[in-house]
């Protein structure tokens, strides 16, 4: 029998094809909307530049000094642009750290979000915003930071560099791994998230070999939909507890963390969440990675498109482990087994010294 669920979706308007960045002026017309900050740094401002030669005066003010995690400062920045040009929308081109500036301008005026995503983070399918102070991140939930428009374009992301790619796909992975065991999981979103991981698993090494393979990147943002999708309507466990405490505690980089910690985060849960691990196994062999074990499998994934498979390679060193035990304990992360200090520790010893899955516990 069906296991008793809650689907509760909240809805956006999503649009993936090549070139559907020309689009850009009609689906702000369709949102009824005339005065719009674009928010866009780094590389992939290039994009923007072309969204602001497409809207002309629509675009009334720019920002582009967009930092990872959102800090504090750097919200009341944008916001403060948002208020002083009088806009009523967000046009946010590029990665999470983009569209996370362009969620706390939603979250405190409650302008409408279009979302262009450069990168396969996902941001753009969830209503989580992000911000963070000293050393300390926080997250939570609000229907207003959820983008009313993605815009996915495959083409926009054949610049992104193959080391970023493959992080940035590992951390579309650990959306879906996490979503496969989160208590909000419905039988469709089940279905999704094996597909996405199906999907990702596919392409990455498709776009590591051939970054300018359109094909391959359409498969991979296509996966990245759906795990952007699967963490908007599912949850998170133990594996992006610890990276979040990674990222704002010790500045750790997002992405390649999210991979060096995913298959010993999936290896720590193997026993307590079964259906999850079959889930991801048979996804993982639909696309020809199949090993001993779903964790093995995202590990021999990692290492074959060139994504960090050990927390030592992203800085993490042993001296950190208690304090960030201590955090995600504390924290008390739903998961399907229960994260204690010692659990917690071993997880990251694991993770730090990066030996395949299989042959730990
Ligand atoms: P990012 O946006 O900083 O992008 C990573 C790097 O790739 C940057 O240097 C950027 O300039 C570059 N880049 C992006 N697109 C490019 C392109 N097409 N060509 C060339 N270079 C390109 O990082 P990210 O990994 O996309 O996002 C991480 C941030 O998003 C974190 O702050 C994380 O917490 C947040 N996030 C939030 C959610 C959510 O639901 N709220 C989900 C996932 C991630």
């Amino acid at each position: 029998m069906v296991a008793p669920f809650v689907h509760d979706v909240p809805a956006s308007r999503v649009v993936f094809a090549n070139g559907s960045l020309a689009r850009v002026a009609d689906e702000l017309e369709r949102l009824n909307c005339r005065r719009t900050v674009l928010v866009a740094g780094g590389p992939e401002a290039v994009y923007a530049d072309i969204v602001a030669e497409l809207l002309g005066p629509t675009v009334v003010a720019r920002f582009s000094d967009v930092v990872m995690h959102v800090p504090i400062a750097v919200a009341q920045q944008v916001v403060d642009v948002a208020r002083t040009s009088e806009a009523d929308s967000v046009i946010a081109v590029g990665g999470g750290s983009s569209i996370g500036a362009a969620k706390a301008v939603a979250k405190e005026m409650g302008l409408p979000i279009l979302a262009i995503p450069t990168t396969y983070a996902g941001s753009e399918m969830t209503p989580i915003w992000g911000l963070t102070e000293g050393n300390r991140k926080t997250t939570g939930r609000d229907p207003k930071v959820l983008p009313r428009t993605v815009l996915y374009d495959p083409e926009l992301t054949v610049s992104l560099p193959p080391a970023i790619s493959a992080a940035s796909g590992m951390n579309a992975l650990a959306h879906l791994v996490e979503g496969l065991y989160a208590p909000g999981l419905s039988p469709i979103s089940a279905l999704q998230a094996e597909e996405g991981v199906r999907a990702l698993a596919s392409a990455l090494p498709r776009v590591v070999e051939d970054p300018a393979d359109l094909s391959a990147r359409g498969d991979a943002l296509y996966g990245a939909w759906l795990a952007g999708w699967t963490l908007g309507t599912t949850g998170m466990g133990v594996h992006h507890k610890i990276c979040h405490t990674l990222g704002g505690a010790f500045d750790l980089p997002h992405a390649p963390t999210h991979s060096a910690v995913l298959p010993y985060a999936t290896a720590f849960n193997e026993a307590a969440a079964p259906e999850a691990m079959a889930a991801i196994t048979r996804a993982l062999a639909a696309a020809g990675m199949s090993d001993e074990s779903a964790a093995a499998g995202l590990w021999r994934l990692a290492d074959r498109i060139g994504a960090p498979t050990s927390l030592k390679e992203v800085g993490f060193t042993p001296s950190m482990v208690d304090e960030a035990a201590e955090i995600v304990v504390a924290a008390q992360p739903i998961n399907p087994r229960p994260v204690d200090l010692d659990g917690t520790r071993a997880l990251l010893l694991a993770a730090y010294d990066g030996t395949k899955p299989g042959a730990w516990e």
